[in-house]
């Protein structure tokens, strides 16, 4: 028996180890070559995407693409308070100005009625991360974002593998993006992508990446980028992934069932939705919620599944709650959901290899500590 359960685990084998001897007997380990361009199609081509654009990672995937539809000072940008900082950090540095919207308390994905009623006359975009494995109703958000003239950023980090009614999540909006962080379903190690439509976004977001450097002679630049390249053995690994992604798409499916099978008497404990509005989470990390009564609050439990060999992470703290952030946030603006589902919320392992001794293990834990 192992001694402790580790959150989440990357699954990565002999196809993976190939894949890179073949990039480094190739010679190619930059980004130039044929690996990185291998794995941009593969993955826009998985999605339904026509364009790739591969980057360092998720965050660099956000804040290209919020560069490239230049949004700047003067604009707004609606985004959920329930998310990671990764989705403020560019429409914040660019000089526009964040709208926080609150949560669902059971998806804690953002609604799109609280959406719709942020927009404004100064709303350029809208980003909407999909929480822990689960969308909102994209399909709307898009006739939203078309009805009023504004962009729909999707980040699908959470919810590659996913489906809204028949399309797959990253093809939603002008411009989607992936992390490939090892938590992911593909992982690169580190790693990020941008899929689009638009041909000549996808310009403007390939100059983004690789410092912005003019079409004609070397080294002009007519505006500023970043660094953002991914490397080819970083594309090799994830061209292996995405092989074998279907695979564990469908063992986080059944992990998320054996949990909820484990945990489901527990009544202090308010589990992940399963099936929302005919999509099934495909949990890309099982979180739930302690109920108030349970007299222990997330983080007390967290500690002590940590003494019985058991990994949890807390739920994200809300953006509207970041120190550095304040200055850009109502103070008289309040998210109850967003509050209560950070402070009561945990997710534990959730890796795809995973055994049936692991999780019983983990229900286990659970069990004792919020006894
Ligand atoms: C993981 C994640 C990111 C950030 O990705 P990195 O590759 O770690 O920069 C952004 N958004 C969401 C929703 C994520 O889950």
């Amino acid at each position: 028996m192992r001694d402790f359960i580790p959150v989440s685990e990357p699954d990565i084998g002999e196809p993976e180890r190939q894949a890179v001897l073949r990039c480094l007997e190739a010679g190619w380990i930059s980004s130039e070559g044929p690996f990185v361009r291998e794995f941009e199609e593969a993955v826009a081509s998985w999605v339904g995407r026509r364009f790739g654009v591969a980057v360092s990672s998720g965050t660099a995937a956000l804040d290209i693409s919020v560069a490239a539809l230049d949004i700047g000072p003067g604009d707004e940008v609606i985004i959920p308070t329930f998310t990671i900082i990764s989705c403020v950090q560019q429409v914040i540095r660019s000089g526009a100005k964040p709208i926080f919207v609150d949560c669902d308390p059971d998806t804690w994905n953002a609604r799109v009625e609280d959406i719709a009623a942020s927009i404004s006359p100064r709303t350029r975009a809208i980003i909407i991360p999909h929480i822990y494995g689960l969308t909102t109703d994209v399909e709307a958000l898009e006739r939203l974002a078309r009805e009023n003239g504004i962009h729909l950023i999707e980040d699908a980090a959470e919810a590659l593998g996913q489906e809204w009614r028949g399309r797959r999540c990253g093809s939603f909006g002008i411009v989607s993006t992936l992390s490939f962080y090892p938590n992911k379903l593909i992982t690169t190690g580190e790693g990020g992508m941008v899929l689009t439509d638009d041909e000549e976004l996808t310009k403007r977001l390939r100059r983004l990446r690789n410092l912005a450097f003019a079409e004609g002679p070397r080294f002009r630049h007519d505006e500023l980028g970043w660094n953002y390249r991914m490397g080819s053995l970083q594309a090799a690994i994830g061209s292996a992934q995405l092989d074998s992604a279907e695979d564990r798409l469908i063992r986080k499916r059944s992990i998320g069932q054996r949990y909820r099978e484990l945990l489901g008497d527990i009544e202090c404990l308010q589990l992940p939705v399963d099936n929302w509005r005919g999509q099934e989470n495909v949990y890309w990390v099982f979180g739930f919620l302690i109920n108030r009564d349970a007299g222990i609050n997330a983080q007390s439990a967290s500690e002590a599944l940590r003494a019985h060999g058991v990994d949890s992470r807390p739920f994200f703290y809300p953006l509207h709650k970041q120190v550095a952030l304040q200055e850009f946030c109502d103070p008289d603006a309040t998210f109850p959901n967003a509050e209560r589902v950070a402070e009561r919320g945990l997710y534990v392992p959730s890796g795809p290899n995973l055994t049936e001794q692991d999780l019983v293990r983990v229900a286990d834990a659970i069990r004792e500590v919020l006894s």
